[in-house]
């Protein structure tokens, strides 16, 4: 390892374990090691897809075919997909009362199913569809993705209960994350373009408030020349590791 990653590394660790309120922002990029493409960079979707195809309006006028796009690139995958060690690093964190909080902008359950408890899925998650119609919701079950698209009891087009681009985002997603947001003094970024509004803002708002800015990414994103306080380079697995042992080898001493 370099001298360089070597000192970030052992710097950032202090700060997580020094913090008084700490918390992790994470993206997309966090769960690209459990096989699950991005939106941006490479092997993105958007290098595949149009965007416009997973904006809400799109959706309620070809339910049909977008489902058929929703299934293949976010149910069948993430349906394969399973935690990775970044995942489990953060959730042994928040065991270890290190970690206080998690805001994901990820719909892919990751998180939730390596253990992290307090979590805010800003944009929602995959585990339910909900009844366009009546709000109704429903566990997102295979059975009902059988015959697409899903309907309600009420014969309402069922949608997954993720956000959509061009849907708000969910109420109390938006305040837990603002309260996690104001109490941080340090925030861990992984893995995200900062491109996505209003997500982006979180870390920007943090930043605002005084907290210093600990961000792991494979490239530079909006963040690391600006609000960035460390900027450790490298895949969020190998990076958060190395973090991990370096906090182990601080609160053993
Ligand atoms: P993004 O797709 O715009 O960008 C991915 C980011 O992750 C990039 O900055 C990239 O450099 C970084 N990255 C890629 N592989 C990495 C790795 N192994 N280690 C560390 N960093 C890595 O992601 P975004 O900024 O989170 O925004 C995309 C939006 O798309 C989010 O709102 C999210 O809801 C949604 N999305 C979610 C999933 C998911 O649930 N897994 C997947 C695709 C998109």
């Amino acid at each position: 390892m370099n001298k360089e990653l070597t000192s970030l590394i052992r710097k950032a660790a202090e700060l997580m374990v020094e913090a008084k309120y700490l918390s992790a922002f994470t993206g997309a990029g966090i769960s690209v090691e459990s096989g699950i493409p991005p939106f941006r960079g490479k092997n993105g979707l958007w290098t595949i897809y149009d965007p416009a195809h997973f904006e809400i309006d799109y959706f309620i006028q070809h339910p049909e075919e977008s489902w058929k796009l929703l299934k293949k690139l976010f149910f069948e995958t993430f349906e394969k997909a399973v935690p990775n060690e970044a995942h489990i690093i953060l959730a042994e964190l928040e065991r270890k009362k290190i970690l206080k909080a998690l805001i994901t902008q990820n719909i892919d359950n990751l998180h939730y199913l390596a253990g992290s408890k307090n979590i805010v899925e800003y944009h929602g998650n995959s585990r339910k569809l909900v009844c366009l119609s009546c709000r109704r919701s429903y566990p997102a079950e295979a059975k009902l993705l059988e015959n697409l698209p899903p309907k309600c009891r009420c014969s309402g087009i069922l949608k997954p209960d993720f956000v959509f681009f061009g849907e708000g985002i969910p109420i109390e997603a938006a305040l837990e994350a603002e309260r996690i947001t104001e109490s941080s003094d340090v925030m861990l970024v992984v893995g995200t373009t900062g491109q996505v509004y209003p997500a982006a803002l979180i870390p920007q708002n943090a930043k605002r408030n005084g907290a210093t800015i600990i961000e792991v990414n494979q490239e530079p994103s909006e963040y690391s020349y600006s609000i960035t306080d460390i900027f450790i380079e490298g895949k969020a697995t190998k990076m958060l590791e190395m973090i991990e042992m370096e906090i182990e080898s601080i609160t053993q001493n």
